[in-house]
């Protein structure tokens, strides 16, 4: 085995779920919403499955949906994204792979930023690169571009960034965006921006694309997920947008990785992204109703929460809740003693990681979320 995988064990994700099917906790562990998703979307992908081709599709995507994209993004966040510069890919994770494969040369230093989401440092280190890990840390979770300089060397070429951020439900702001613009620019480096979480920025505020920034439409991947837009995260339908100078090179590393990805799934992606600025607003409403659900239903069973700005999770601030223990002993501890499977936010660190929060996932019923937080009070109460 490859002595990247050698040393890494399996995914918290799926370890936290297999636990909760074994044990029949309330998994609030990993990001994946209880209902159905939009029926319109559904229906579009089972008549294509039906009714329209199931053969290879076009090695870049179906031309319907890489238009669709593009408009998306110019509705959306005023972008002048040609469908030429969107290649669509199996989900975000493999437009992640394909953007490390394509841009990353062996011994390239890779700027990431911690906590991170788990698939980054193994891709970037197959990919031959060497990750310089940039810690951020709660409450604000805060990039300056002091820490970009310091984790900057010579042969600095990417960063990559995730915006809004998961696990820690964050967005990195104007001011950290200037400055990663800033230093993207004035130090040649690309930047891969996932932006997975995009349409989950909740209380009004707009999502800002990195690409947006001075100096960034030439030097930045944009990736995006219909699983994300959608609700369907088991459809990994992706996508990452490139000025052509990088989109040439993100495509040829597509094309030996997946090659393509189901036809059904993108002409249902595409009547997707067709919804107009009410139907995204009023997905946000819903979420955002279920974040406050979850946060009430805490505070009242004695816990602090961290602000949750995005994505489809809020964190529990143990110390601030009077635990003394770290994270992974709480996890362990809730998942049998009060039958809840959570995250501890210290997986997501590949060193010195911050031990004290643990994230939970509202992309649940009102029932669901109601039973988990009565039995995470029942088992604050008892102690
Ligand atoms: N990036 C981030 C930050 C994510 O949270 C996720 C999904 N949890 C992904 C990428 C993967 O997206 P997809 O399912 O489209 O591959």
């Amino acid at each position: 085995m490859n002595p990247v995988y050698a040393r890494m064990g399996t995914t918290i994700f799926e370890t936290m779920s297999a636990r909760a099917r074994a044990s029949g906790a309330i998994n609030l562990g990993q990001g994946f919403p209880e209902a159905q998703g939009p029926a319109d979307v559904i229906d579009a992908a089972a008549r294509a499955l039906a009714e329209r081709s199931n053969q290879y599709p076009p090695m870049a995507g179906i031309p319907e949906l890489r238009r669709a994209v593009a408009d998306h993004y110019a509705r959306s966040q005023g972008l002048d994204l040609l469908p030429e510069e969107v290649i669509v890919t199996s989900g975000a994770t493999e437009a992640l792979a394909a953007a490390l494969l394509a841009l990353v040369s062996p011994g390239d230093e890779v700027i990431l930023f911690q906590p991170l989401y788990d698939a980054y440092l193994p891709l970037v280190e197959r990919a031959g690169g060497v990750a310089k890990l940039v810690r951020l840390s709660p409450p604000d979770w805060r990039i300056t571009a002091e820490m970009l300089e310091a984790a900057w060397s010579p042969r600095t070429r990417l960063l990559l960034l995730n915006d809004p951020l998961n696990p820690s439900a964050s967005i990195a702001g104007p001011e950290a965006l200037a400055a990663i613009a800033r230093f993207c620019v004035g130090r040649n480096i690309i930047a891969i921006c996932d932006e997975v979480w995009e349409e989950l920025v909740f209380d009004g505020a707009a999502h800002r694309p990195l690409i947006a920034e001075p100096g960034m439409r030439e030097r930045t991947v944009k990736i995006g997920s219909a699983g994300k837009m959608f609700a369907l995260t088991g459809w990994k339908v992706g996508w990452m947008c490139a000025h052509p100078d990088l989109s040439r090179a993100l495509a040829k590393a597509h094309q030996f990785l997946t090659f393509t990805t189901p036809p059904n799934l993108q002409w249902a992606a595409a009547c997707g992204l067709g919804k107009d600025a009410a139907w995204f607003d009023a997905e946000r409403a819903k979420f955002q109703r279920s974040r406050d659900r979850l946060a009430a239903g805490l505070r009242a069973g004695g816990y602090a929460v961290l602000p949750s700005a995005a994505t489809y999770f809020l964190s529990i601030d143990l110390a601030a809740s009077g635990f003394g223990q770290d994270d992974v002993t709480f996890c362990d501890r809730i998942i049998d003693e009060a039958g809840v499977a959570a995250i501890p936010v210290s997986a997501f660190y590949a060193e010195d990681p911050v031990t004290h929060v643990v994230r939970l996932c509202f992309a649940k019923s009102d029932a669901t979320l109601d039973a988990a937080t009565e039995r995470l009070a029942q088992y604050r109460s008892r102690l």
